[in-house]
Parts: C-alpha cells; sequence; structure tokens
C-alpha cells in the first residue's frame, strides 16, 4: 500500500499484509529499505508485497529494525538469505539477533547485523537521509531505536513500538497502556524522556507505528498523547 510517493507499508497484520508488525518501504531512488520485517513466517508474504507495488525485491539493500523482539526482527535470516540485504540495528538489538533470540519461546534463525547502530547517525541512500534515534523504553533489554526521513517535504517518523497512533474508541484505550503497566517507575521514565525528546527533535508530519493505525497528518499530535497518557500512569503509581 503506497503511503505517499516513495514510501509504502508492506506489511502488518491490522492490515492482512502479513502476520507481525508494520513493515515500510522506502524507495530511495532504486536502492530499496525496509523497516521491520516480522517473524520468519512473514517474509515470503512481504515479498509478495514489494512486488506488487512493481518493485524488485532484490533491490532491498539495508533492513532497518526497531527493536529485538521476535514479531518485529524474527525474520531477519530468512530476509536477508531472500532480499540479499544488510543488517542495521541498535547494537544491544543486534547481539540478540546475532544470538538468536534467546530469550523468546519460538527462537528464530540468529543473523549477522552489518550495521551497528547507537543513536545520533545519519545515513545517506542518494539523496535520502536516515536519522538514527536513540529511543529506550519498550524492550527491557534496551535497543529501541526510530528511524527519521524527510520526504515530499514531510518528516516522516517511524516508530516501532515506542509510539502509536491512537485507536480512539476501537479498542477501548491507548495501545502504549497494553504494555507500560509491566514495566517498573524507573522504566516507565525512561521511556517518557524518549517521548519527550522525540517530539521536541522529530515533530513529525507523518507518525508510522510498529502495529497499529498510521497518523498521516500532524503525526506529533499521537507523540503528544503518548506524552501524556505515560505521564498520567506515572503520576498514578506515585501516588499508590
Ligand atoms: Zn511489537
Amino acid at each position: 500500500m503506497r503511503i505517499l510517493d516513495g514510501v509504502y507499508l508492506v506489511g502488518g497484520a491490522g492490515y492482512n499484509l502479513s502476520g507481525g508488525c508494520n513493515v515500510y518501504l522506502i524507495d530511495a531512488r532504486g536502492e530499496l529499505l525496509l523497516i521491520d520485517i516480522g517473524s520468519e513466517g512473514d517474509v515470503e508474504l512481504i515479498e509478495e508485497n514489494i512486488r506488487s507495488e512493481d518493485l524488485n525485491p532484490k533491490d532491498v539493500s539495508v533492513l532497518f529494525i526497531t527493536h529485538p523482539h521476535t514479531d518485529h526482527a524474527g525474520g531477519a535470516a530468512r530476509a536477508k538469505k531472500i532480499f540479499e540485504c544488510k543488517l542495521a540495528a541498535h547494537k544491544i538489538t543486534a547481539e540478540i539477533i546475532e544470538g538468536g533470540f534467546k530469550k523468546s519461546q519460538n527462537e528464530p534463525q540468529p543473523a549477522q547485523v552489518e550495521i551497528k547502530l547507537h543513536g545520533g547517525e545519519s545515513l545517506a541512500f542518494g539523496d535520502l537521509e536516515v536519522q538514527v534515534l536513540d529511543t529506550p523504553g519498550h524492550t527491557r533489554e534496551g535497543g529501541d531505536l526510530c528511524y527519521l526521513i524527510e520526504a515530499n517535504g514531510k518528516s516522516i517518523l517511524f516508530t516501532g513500538d515506542i509510539a502509536f497512533k491512537c485507536e480512539r474508541g476501537l479498542m477501548g484505550g491507548h495501545p502504549v497502556t497494553a504494555w507500560i503497566g509491566k514495566r517498573s517507575r524507573k522504566e516507565i521514565e525512561t521511556y517518557l524522556n524518549s517521548l519527550r525528546s522525540l517530539l521536541e527533535i522529530a515533530k513529525p508530519d507523518i507518525l508510522l507505528p510498529g502495529h497499529g493505525l498510521l497518523a498521516l497528518r500532524e503525526g506529533w499530535r499521537e507523540l503528544d498523547e503518548c506524552i501524556r497518557i505515560v505521564a498520567k500512569h506515572l503520576e498514578e503509581s506515585r501516588s499508590t
């Protein structure tokens, strides 16, 4: 599904495109970049979805991973085989992927990560730049990254599981409430700091999350909403 010129949604259980997380494809004029991949069983579907956009899956040069959970990164080894691409991830995430996801139940195939990141980098692909933002808070071990690009005069932020669009009325609550209840106060403080610095640095027009709906206008409002909800949660946990 074309989101805007050169940016596509090619995977996501919420859209029946694949079984895992939302998977995004960026066309950097000849070079294709993927953001996340989903689990092992999703990779062939994603390959098919890339073809149906009249693009060649073999042109995928780098697969960027947002965090090491298997519904985002489990298909990394399979993707490398099919697309013959490089992997890019935070160094903590890289360790988990290279170690074969030891703490997960389904233990997908390990994969080598060629591009190890820590946040603050800017990677150029033709005239497109991918800014890497260090945003700890969702993954217990650390290793959460968001990716920011500028395309068609708009800033586009890929948030993984750090920020979501609120699905008002559909899910009976904001998606972050599904997991922040399981985190310690200290972890939530770290997460809140990440959200605040994201809003300051990125202020995205378009927010493309790892699950659920996409915010195609005023994406920064969704960041604002996440901050409000997480701050409220922290306040309430303080008073109990
Ligand atoms: Zn996820």
